[in-house]
């Protein structure tokens, strides 16, 4: 008969630091909650049991399914390839306007949620036939080390390794997770200052650039979301200080994704503008000189297409996060005018997947 299992029954966070008289400091991101005996993190993942951070979210998963990586969105990784997608739950950030709400802010169910070893997630990909991995929906780190574990073993069986982040986790984390075999992320930057301030929780807007920078000086390749939400980011100065940070930081070749909200969540302000997010585009392109830009979620197949940062011929044309036409060579560079293109791994070809509705 099945038992059901304590936090004891979890392993050991190795990034933790043990204060004394009791505390134990969370290393995994920059809140670095700091827990006395038996409480948990802001992120519902780690508790202090005896002066020990156990992580009681690994391997209880929200959600897994194959997913194409331009949903992500990753344009210019492994392009038209599929990704094994996972969750856990909870997450480290609540912010109003949560698209995956009824994952995010639940904690594991540590009693009885099913656990699902490394090695099981990574034959479920190799089964499917997918060529990656990626840790999306809530926020992959706050289960970190089930990251690491898996993440290892993927790379051995040839599959590469993706998340979809806040970016908010310590040099430390993100040094772990390239070492366990990171390959690419993506991160979602909220807004600047006040949008952090306002929703988030007076966070700090500049680590998710600190660690995006250093993602690219590992050779990770780097995307970034900027989910435009009405009233919370939308005005053209948040814009600009998210632009220019983008440009000055991160450099002009890095994909930026500016993509459309909806109410969700407790955040009911009408969807973003349209025209602010053509507007958005044509400054981050023009103004930024940003050289491969997309607008998200409105159904507009001009704005997933990549352009060459050169000669402005379209090189490959999505329509829906589907790849409809590659026009790259095999050397990732535009057929019409030699300029190199931003292309990480190898286009997939005949390969369709059936969205889930
Ligand atoms: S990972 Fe969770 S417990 Fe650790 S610092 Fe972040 S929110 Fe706190």
């Amino acid at each position: 008969m099945l038992k059901p299992r304590s936090a004891k029954d979890f392993p050991v966070s190795s990034f933790s630091v043990d204060l004394g008289s009791g505390y134990v400091m969370c290393g995994v991101c920059e809140r670095r909650c700091l827990l006395k005996e038996g409480e948990k993190g802001y992120c519902g993942n780690r508790v202090n049991v005896d002066g020990k951070i156990r992580v009681i979210g690994y391997g209880i998963l929200s959600a897994i399914e194959s997913r194409p990586i331009e949903i992500k969105p990753l344009f210019h990784f492994w392009p038209n390839s599929t990704a094994l997608t996972f969750s856990n739950w909870g997450c480290n950030f609540h912010c109003p306007w949560c698209q995956n709400y009824h994952l995010s802010f639940q904690t594991p169910d540590i009693k009885w949620g099913k656990t699902y070893s490394p090695e099981k997630i990574v034959k479920m990909a190799l089964r499917n036939g997918d060529e990656g991995l990626c840790a999306s929906f809530n926020e992959p780190t706050t289960q970190l080390e089930y990251l690491i574990d898996v993440f290892k073993l993927a790379k051995k069986k040839g599959l590469y390794n993706t998340i979809v982040s806040n970016g908010y986790m310590t040099f430390n984390a993100l040094e772990a997770l390239y070492e366990a075999g990171l390959d690419g992320l993506n991160f979602d930057i909220k807004g600047c200052y006040e949008t952090y301030n306002k929703f988030i929780g007076a966070l700090d807007p500049m680590i998710v650039f600190r660690n995006a920078k250093r993602a690219l000086d590992l050779g990770i390749h780097v995307e970034i979301v900027y989910l435009m939400v009405t009233k919370a980011n939308d005005w053209d100065e948040c814009l600009r200080w998210v632009l220019k940070r983008h440009v000055d930081i991160l450099g002009e070749s890095v994909p930026l994704h500016i993509n459309r909200y909806y109410p969700a969540w407790k955040y009911y302000e009408p969807p973003t503008d349209v025209n602010k997010l053509i507007a958005a585009y044509n400054i981050a392109k023009e103004e930024y000189n940003i050289e491969y830009v997309y607008v998200g979620n409105i159904g507009d197949w001009r704005y997933e297409t990549t352009y060459c940062p050169k000669c402005g011929k379209p090189l490959i044309i999505r329509a829906g996060y589907r790849v409809l036409e590659y026009h790259v060579t095999n050397d990732n560079k535009c057929p019409y005018c030699n300029a190199k293109i931003n292309i990480v791994g190898k286009f997939i070809r005949n390969k369709m997947t059936i969205l889930p509705f």
